[in-house]
């Protein structure tokens, strides 16, 4: 059967280094601990779900079909990878469709599951804020992803890439930046290095401020990310709370820790009233 096309507009690089496959297919097992803390899976007796985005022609899924501990699920968008792997892998529960307009709640209808991939880099961001969306289900997410997009992800504050993404998946995530990957072990190699990372959820049950308050927050202070909130937050400050966020006006976003965009989120809450 012939080799699928590579279509640059779905973001296609097929990794051809087996060993890195083999790699990043490990990096969404998760420990015994972990496991009973998230009352995941009693490893006996059934397989810990996990969904991978874009198999494209399955070289992480033949090791994750491999793994007894997992149950998958694939999602791919290509029709051209679905008919390959549909050949290639009949055993395996395969999706054709668009992993951003997957209703999640329909797939897993109960319970946890992790995520996994060498994602379309083109939606990666995306992909990210989706996992987001079910964070309370998902305590696990790995794969790669461009360099510089891992790097962002996994910035401490002070750093040129913290940001967005930095700041609201670190808010519910724990996140390793694993290890870099090389342009030429994919066919066709991508302009940029690559990097597998993997987020594994804290114990953060609610950040105890307004969410929607803390995204918008986040944002607007990035938006413009050299100005000091003073000026960019302006439109959140009042007079009852000028006093209390004082410390902070004069600060860039990329100095606030989490906990800190947390607490000026818990400041400002007042005047949305
Ligand atoms: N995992 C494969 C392919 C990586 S390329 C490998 O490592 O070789 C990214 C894959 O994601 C491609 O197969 C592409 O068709 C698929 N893809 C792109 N956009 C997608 C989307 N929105 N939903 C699901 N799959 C998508």
């Amino acid at each position: 059967m012939q080799k699928v096309r590579a279509k640059k507009s779905l973001g296609q690089h097929f990794l051809k280094d087996l060993s890195v496959a083999q790699k990043i297919a490990d990096t969404i097992t998760i420990s015994p601990e972990e496991s009973e803390k998230w009352g995941l899976h009693d490893i006996k007796s059934s397989a810990f779900p996990v969904l991978e985005i874009g198999p494209g022609m399955g070289v992480l899924t033949q090791y994750l079909l491999q793994n007894k501990q997992i149950d998958l699920t694939a999602i791919e968008l290509d029709r051209e990878s679905v008919i390959y792997l549909k050949e290639w892998y009949p055993e395996l529960k395969l999706i054709e469709g668009d992993f951003l307009k997957l209703d999640l709640n329909k797939v897993f209808p109960t319970g946890n599951f992790g995520v996994i991939g060498n994602y379309p880099y083109n939606i990666s961001s995306q992909i990210f804020f989706k996992v987001l969306e079910y964070k309370d289900r998902i305590p696990v997410c790995s794969g790669m992803i461009q360099k510089e997009v891992a790097e962002r992800i996994a910035s401490k504050p002070g750093k040129k890439a913290y940001g967005i993404l930095s700041v609201l998946l670190q808010a519910w995530y724990d996140i390793e930046y694993l290890f870099t990957v090389d342009e030429n072990v994919f066919n066709p190699p991508p302009k940029v290095k690559s990097a597998v990372v993997r987020l594994r959820r804290n114990s953060r049950k609610s950040l105890d401020c307004d969410e929607r308050l803390f995204k918008t927050i986040v944002k607007t202070a990035f938006n413009q990310r050299r100005k000091q909130l003073r000026n960019s937050l302006r439109e959140y400050l009042n007079e009852s709370n000028l006093a209390h966020v004082e410390s902070f006006l004069t600060k860039r976003p990329e100095q606030l820790s989490v906990e800190e965009f947390i607490n000026l989120t818990k400041m400002l809450e007042p005047c949305q009233n």
